[in-house]
Formats: C-alpha cells, structure tokens, sequence
C-alpha cells in the first residue's frame, strides 16, 4: 500500500500542473456542461487542514472550497447520500436511518440487505439523475445510494450493483470511460462514491496516522482524477464536485452506554439505526417507562417524535418511531448485548455537532474562481446540479439560493 502511496503523490505533482491549463482544443462554451459529483464517505471537513492534499487545496485554488457541507440528521450515510441526491430531508425522501423497519410497506430496511438496498417502495422523492433521464440528460452513478433502486421504472443509464471490493483506481477509470463514450451515449451527469476515508475513520478516529494517510492517498487520487478529466477533449465543459456525507468524531471506551442497561428489548416494538442514533418504538404499556428512563440518562438526548427540535427536521415520517434518542458528541450508545470496548470514530450525532460536517470543493466552467462559500446544507445541492445542467428541479427542501453565490 505504502508504494502505492508513493507513485500517486509522484503522479499527483504532475496532475496539479495539468488541470484546465487549457493546452488541448477548446470545445465550444454553447455545448451543454457536464457534472461529475464524487462522495469520499465519512471525509470530515477539516481533514485536508491536518495533512498535505495539494490536490484539494488546487481544486480551492481554481474553484470554489465552502467551509463544510453541513448533513442531515442523522449524520449518517445512507440517509445522507439520498439527501444529495434528492435535495429532501430524510423525513421526506424515507430513508430515515441506515437500518429501521417501514410500517407503511411492512419491510424492514438495511444497508447491508441487497435486496432492501435495491426495493423503490423505500425511497421516496426523485433523485437527480432520474429528473435529469426525464430531461433527456443521460445519467450514470457509480455506487451512489439509492441508484440500484428504479423511481418510476427509471434507472441511471449506466449504474453498477454495489461492491466495495473494486479498486478506487478502476472507479476512477469506470467514470472517465463514460466520458469517453459517443456524444449521444455520453452521460451529463455523473455520481461517483468511494467508502474512504470512513472505515478507517471508524477503526482509528480522526486524529490517527492511519487516517492521515488515507487522506494523503485519498487526495493523491483526486489528483490523478482531475489530471485524467483535464486531458479529455470535453474537459472545458466538465464541472467537478467534490463532497461527502458526514464527518468523524472521536469516541472513547470510558464514554459508552448500553442501551439495554437503561431498558429491557422486550419493552420494544422495533429499535432502529445504529450507535449513536436509535428511534424506539414502545410497547404501549412501556411507553411511559422508555421515555422517563431515557431522558433521564445523562449524555443522551430523548426526544418525543414530535418534540424533536424543528431545526433537524425529522419527526414527520412514520418511518419514525416513538421516541429519537441519541448520544451527545464524543459518547457511544450501544445496542450491543456484548460489552467490548468500542474506540475509534463514530457518526451520526446531532449535525450542530462540527465533526460531523464534511467537506465541499467544486471546479469547472460554471463555478467562480478562488471563491471561498460559508457553509452549506447537503440538501441544497440538489438544485445546485440542476441550475449547471440547466434541467428544472422538483419541488424539493433544498434551495438554490443558498449555494448560487458559487456560480459565475
Ligand atoms: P455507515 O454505517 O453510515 O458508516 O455506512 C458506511 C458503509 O456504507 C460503508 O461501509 C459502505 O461500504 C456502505 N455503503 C455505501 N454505499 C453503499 C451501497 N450503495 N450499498 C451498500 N452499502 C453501501
Ligand atoms: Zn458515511
Ligand atoms: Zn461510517
């Protein structure tokens, strides 16, 4: 792995020099633009301040960077990436958790159950590249959430069942060759996802070595990327986005609590999501005892449904049950019957909590230069996409005006 590093730094140092020197022929600026918008899952937003990303400090440089990309609640991944891709709150769009039973269609849902990650009847709202195939704006999603599953019979129009096996390297080659395809095949829109520098984040926490060298070559690889879009012959018209869904904190073994040390699971109907976000539905007798037991635990906050604070917008959904509890920054809630000790990262938390914010760069025709944004909410990006492809969005949560200062 180490020598890998190494020969992508080298080939980053000459990437850097390359990207939109404008040395190859210039398309004609009239031609439609293209976005190609990448998730590095879990890349918090301060990350390229506590390593060398010469690449991520260029994209800065001839883009714009915002402070951070601000999640929804919860700061986790599936709800997340489906916000993005949908511009809706995940009270709206139904993907309320990584893992939560949906009373409305009697299914349960899970990340790591194919054949749940693939169901339409769970997701809800339209995701960007089915308004844009509606448009006639061919689309592709490489990994992206939520693409595996049709919305009004509509796919991407080149997609991929997810493996987190495949290397980043063939990702990256995957995208460019769409680039490369036939103007009347060639997708306009492309969501592409790696699952770094997340899992490391988990194992380690933020402030690990392992970590900062995954940065390092997570960083080396947006190099190589960006150096790969600027030798195509469309490359002016490319606008690149960079994000992610959510940050990482930092976790403690002395800071965990077991969850079924406050309550009994046979007092439970359903206990969705994972450390550090659960929503509970009670067994009407327990209701009471749950709710009294849980806000009165110390480093968690309990929510009634409908009492939780509007500024996180989740509640609506009857994807929701009866209660939201979840851990105060830097504490784990764990449904586990085993007491390991947990250490590394999380996420998840409240998103006013910083760590959890990501981060947001993005260059190309349609973007200013050197232009630093404040930060922005993942659901506003949604109809950020549409306004550069030029495709008229749904209704959705997200505006355009909160991110428009960007644009030329
Ligand atoms: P989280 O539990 O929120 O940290 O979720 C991160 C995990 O989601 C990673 O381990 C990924 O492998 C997994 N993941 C991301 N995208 C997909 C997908 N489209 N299908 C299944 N799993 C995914
Ligand atoms: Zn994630
Ligand atoms: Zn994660």
């Amino acid at each position: 792995m180490q020598k890998k590093y190494l020969i992508y730094i080298s080939l980053v140092l000459l990437s850097v020099s390359c990207v939109n020197t404008g040395k190859k022929s210039k398309n004609i600026s009239s031609e439609k633009p293209y976005v190609v918008m990448l998730s590095m899952d879990g890349f918090r937003w301060d990350y390229p301040e506590k390593v060398n990303s010469p690449n991520l400090d260029y994209m800065e440089k001839i883009g714009v960077r915002a402070d951070a990309s601000i999640p929804c609640f919860p700061s986790k991944t599936f709800p997340n990436h489906y916000s993005m891709a949908t511009g809706l709150y995940p009270d709206n769009h139904g993907i309320v958790q990584n893992r939560f039973y949906a009373p409305d269609i009697d299914k349960y849902y899970s990340i790591s159950n194919a054949e749940a990650v693939t169901d339409p009847e769970f997701y809800f709202g339209e995701p960007i590249w089915v308004t844009a195939e509606k448009q006639g704006v061919k689309s592709a999603s490489y990994f992206w959430v939520g693409s595996e599953a049709p919305h009004d019979s509509i796919f991407p129009s080149y997609h991929y069942a997810y493996n987190e096996s495949v290397p980043f390297e063939d990702r990256i080659d995957g995208v460019i060759e769409w680039l490369n395809l036939p103007e009347d095949k060639r997708p306009h829109l492309i969501m592409w996802y790696i699952q770094e520098p997340d899992s490391k984040g988990h194992k380690f926490g933020p402030d690990h070595h392992e970590v900062f060298s995954m940065i390092e070559y997570l960083d080396s690889l947006v190099g190589v990327f960006n150096h790969k879009i600027s030798e195509l012959s469309i490359s002016d018209q490319i606008n690149v986005i960079i994000t992610s869904d959510h940050g990482m904190g930092q976790i403690s073994e002395e800071k965990t609590i077991y969850l079924y040390d406050l309550i009994n699971k046979e007092w439970c109907e359903h206990i969705d999501g994972g450390n550090p976000v659960y929503a509970i539905e009670a067994k009407d007798e327990y209701y009471d005892t749950i709710f009294n037991i849980l806000s009165n635990t110390q480093h968690v906050s309990t929510w009634k449904k409908d009492e939780v604070p509007e500024r996180l917008h989740y509640g609506a959904s009857n994807r929701i049950k009866d209660f939201v509890v979840v851990a105060d920054s830097s504490w784990c809630l764990h449904k586990s019957t085993k007491k390991k000790a947990y250490s590394g990262g999380a996420h998840g938390y409240d998103n006013r909590n910083i760590d959890m914010h990501a981060i947001f760069y993005a260059y190309g025709p349609a973007f200013k230069i050197g232009y630093k944004h404040a930060s922005i909410n993942n659901i506003d990006i949604y109809p950020l996409i549409c306004e550069i492809l030029g495709i008229k969005p749904v209704d959705v949560d997200g505006e355009l005006e909160n991110t428009i200062e960007m644009l030329k």
